[in-house]
């Protein structure tokens, strides 16, 4: 069997058997790839906790035949432990992994979504900000090709004010082409802000109501573009 060195993030883990899990993890060099880490749910297992979701490990791997690897051997590059012990920062690097995971192609490099799933962990890990997540899942859309519009008008062109966001188009109207959920004028500066590179910006808010507008506008528009991408996938494999 083929060895092979890589870095990645644990992304998720599942049982399987008696004493053994299924890690799934993104990867620089290897895109998403499923490995077993066998005997890891022994008490005196060599991985000790090291492949949780969220570790970030040096890895050793054996190449399988099909669709699954099999860890040889795994060191903490960073275990993220300030995430850890505060469970609102879990929970956003839990929807940040699984963001993550819906991207990310079996087997295939995607070296920017690493860099910003990593670049996410560190900033949660350095200190809580609750934009974090729609911050990812903007950038993450962004690098995907689907990069919202938030700067104009997308029936008209014009610079506003912007006042909703129609979804299906992928962008803000002005309100002489209002369609789509409504936008306050505090969530769209927080928008242009995470697209137009001043991410540290928009994560520096922290006003309530205008975290959970701009949470809620994200989470709506990744999961309209993770579907439409799901039911593409889908096309292709019966086509
Ligand atoms: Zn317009």
């Amino acid at each position: 069997m083929a060895l092979y060195r890589d870095r990645g993030v644990v992304l998720r883990t599942y049982k399987l058997g008696e004493a053994d899990r299924i890690v799934v993890m993104l990867t620089r060099g290897h895109g998403k790839i499923r490995a077993v880490a066998k005997g890891i749910r022994k008490t005196k297992s060599r991985f000790g906790g090291r492949l949780e979701p969220a570790s970030h490990v040096d890895l050793l791997v054996y190449e399988g035949r099909g669709d699954l690897d099999i860890v040889s051997q795994a060191e903490t590059v960073d275990h993220f432990a300030h995430v850890r012990d505060d469970l609102e920062r879990l929970g956003r690097a839990v929807a940040i992994l699984e963001a993550a995971d819906q991207l990310a192609l079996e087997r295939e490099p995607n070296g920017r979504l690493y860099d910003m799933l990593v670049g996410a962990l560190r900033t949660l890990a350095g200190h809580d900000a609750p934009l974090v997540v729609a911050g990812f899942l903007l950038k993450a859309l962004a690098l995907e090709g689907f990069r919202p519009q938030v700067e104009a008008c997308v029936a008209c062109g014009g610079d506003g004010p912007l006042v909703s966001w129609a979804v299906e188009e992928g962008g803000l109207r002005c309100a002489a082409h209002r369609q789509g959920p409504a936008v306050s004028p505090e969530a769209v500066a927080v928008l242009q802000d995470m697209l137009g590179g001043r991410l540290g910006g928009a994560l520096a808010e922290r006003r309530p109501a205008v975290v959970s507008e701009v949470d809620h506008l994200v989470v709506r528009v990744f999961e309209h573009h993770a579907e439409r991408r799901l039911r593409s996938v889908g096309a292709l494999h019966q086509g």
